[in-house]
């Protein structure tokens, strides 16, 4: 969608550009639209050109894949494989817990375009406890990635998606949600993972998994491959936020 937004805007600045040039009065500009278009290029290029950007984004509609309480030295290394064959990047929401025994594997994230997330320390849910528990959580996570990687996260999967409001703001970190849940851990079974998934997700869905099953792995890996010959791009989390 956001391709063809800028598909779009470059199409206006065009035809902008050559009302400019042709010494039109500003007024002119306002209703650039339709007067430009038809003096440009005429109403039915217009309508080609606009339909050909709709079509390519259709074609390409953008989802990010994304692993929580990684990571995990068994299954992990089997999925950033099978990403890489892929030229796929996903995005890691790693327990802190688990980042300091895994040095290596994090780094490997970060090497290879992924974008690594805090997940919180221990797995808790942050409305449950005190605040400055909470904070610590997070901050502590936070810690252990620069340790690892020499850059601090600014997004964060706040386990069982529970958050407390306005939280991002004392941590300066921005909550990511999910719209799929495939449910990896209580299946462990690649069909029902993938059936989860869908068939086609929607445009900017953000699917969550765990990297710390065969089966996700396996699924994750079978999900990529079948969406990718329906048009599908995989992107990380933050490019799906920010344009
Ligand atoms: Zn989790």
């Amino acid at each position: 969608m956001r391709k063809f937004f800028s598909g779009i805007v470059v199409v206006l600045l065009l035809l902008m550009g050559t009302v400019w040039s042709a010494g039109k009065e500003p007024e002119a500009v306002q209703t650039i639209g339709n007067k430009a278009a038809r003096l440009v290029a005429g109403e039915g290029m217009i309508r080609l050109m606009e339909q050909e950007l709709m079509e390519q984004s259709q074609a390409h509609p953008e989802v990010a894949l994304t692993f929580d309480d990684g990571p995990s030295p068994k299954y992990t290394p089997l999925l950033l494989d099978g990403l890489k064959e892929r030229n796929v990047r996903a995005t890691f929401f790693l327990l802190g817990q688990n980042v300091k025994e895994n040095q290596e594997l994090v780094q490997r994230m970060q090497a290879e375009g992924h974008l690594l997330g805090n997940h919180t320390y221990n797995h808790v849910q942050l409305n449950k406890i005190p605040e400055t528990t909470a904070r610590q959580e997070i901050l502590k996570t936070n810690n252990e990635i620069y340790e690892a990687t020499g850059k601090y996260p600014e997004y964060m999967r706040p386990p069982y998606g529970a958050w407390k409001k306005n939280m991002e703001l004392c941590v300066e970190m921005l909550p990511v949600f999910w719209d799929i849940d495939t449910l990896d851990w209580k299946s462990q079974n690649v069909d029902a993972i993938l059936k989860a998934a869908g068939e086609e997700p929607e445009d900017g869905s953000i699917i969550l998994m765990h990297d710390e099953y065969q089966t996700s792995v396996e699924a994750a890996l079978l999900l990529i491959d079948r969406l990718k010959e329906k048009g599908y791009e995989f992107v990380t989390v933050d490019e799906l936020i920010v344009p």
